[in-house]
């Protein structure tokens, strides 16, 4: 197999033994603060992301195709963590659906009243709910540059007006249905980014990974509270922890205390538990 691609946290295969090709898309225990990956891997975490993906795929699979071939037909080595997908022709449109205001999107808001140029109302703060969701799609910049909010139009010259009004439709259709489901649990999901592909066929398809701590900002409802930044459920410790240290945020990283190791893993857990209804490992 042939390694296409390492990123942060997956790395990429391509499988040309089979006809057609398949990736496979490996999750590893790596963990990055701040885009800087850190030396000490959090156990079970690239398992936890690839368990969660495959539940939430299932789970959206009448509202879109995706793009999931097999969870057990891996290599041992990755047994537990890879997905063999279908090698699909991405889409250039980082498809991201928000439902509350942080980030970037509360930057740009603060900026100029908008967000990827959808208008919303005035008098919002940190962490408030929109009067509905919106598409907020950004470019997939290449590595080492920042991804940009496309407006819609940008999206329509991107990939044409029909597959544009189809993403952001579909984009707000798996938002809502993740919100509604991961809110019965207890928790907000304040927003979420998705990839699409088409199949050789040109049908759309849900690709990547989704609405996992990786790619969506899930908070305690319990604790929400606009006005400040609210608690993140994945990396909240590791970024307490390393903002008491005396570190540049650039690489190297430093080495992650056992205590911060093990309350990170509880939170991946803990959320997965939350969100599936079931208990991790069973
Ligand atoms: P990082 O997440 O570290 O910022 P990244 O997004 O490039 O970087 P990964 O998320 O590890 O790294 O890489 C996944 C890559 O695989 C993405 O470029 C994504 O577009 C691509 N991908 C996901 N699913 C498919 C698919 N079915 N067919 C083709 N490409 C896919
Ligand atoms: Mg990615």
């Amino acid at each position: 197999m042939k390694l296409l691609h390492s990123g942060k946290v997956r790395d990429i295969y391509l499988d040309d033994s089979r006809d057609p090709a398949d990736l496979l898309l490996v999750a590893s225990d790596r963990i990055s603060v701040y885009d800087v990956v850190l030396p000490t891997p959090v156990p079970d975490k690239g398992a936890i992301l690839t368990s969660l993906s495959l539940w939430w795929f299932d789970r959206l699979a009448d509202l879109v195709p995706h793009h999931v071939v097999s969870a057990t037909d891996v290599p041992a080595e990755f047994a537990g963590r890879a997905i063999r997908c279908r090698h699909l022709d991405m889409l250039p449109v980082e498809c991201i659906a928000r439902g509350y205001l942080t980030g970037l999107g509360l930057k740009e808001y603060q900026k100029q009243g908008t967000v990827s140029g959808v208008e919303l109302p005035d008098g919002l703060v940190e962490g408030s709910k929109l009067p509905e969701p919106i598409f907020t799609p950004t470019t997939k910049a290449p590595v080492g540059e920042h991804d940009e909010f496309m407006t819609f139009d940008e999206v329509v010259a991107a990939v044409g007006a029909d597959t544009a009004t189809r993403l952001r439709e579909l984009t707000l259709d798996v938002y809502r249905r993740g919100a509604e489901t991961a809110a019965a649990n207890g928790i907000i999901v304040a927003d979420t980014k998705l990839e699409f592909g088409r199949d050789p066929g040109g049908e759309i398809v849900l690709a990547d990974e989704v609405l996992t701590p990786d790619s969506s900002r899930f908070w305690p409802a319990d604790q929400w509270e606009p006005g400040r930044p609210q608690f993140s459920f994945d990396k909240q410790f590791v970024r307490d922890w390393s903002a008491t240290l005396d570190w540049d945020r650039t690489a190297p990283g430093p080495e992650v205390p056992d205590e911060i190791v093990a309350a990170t893993r509880s939170r991946y857990v803990e959320v997965y538990e939350k969100i599936t209804g079931s208990r991790w490992g069973s």
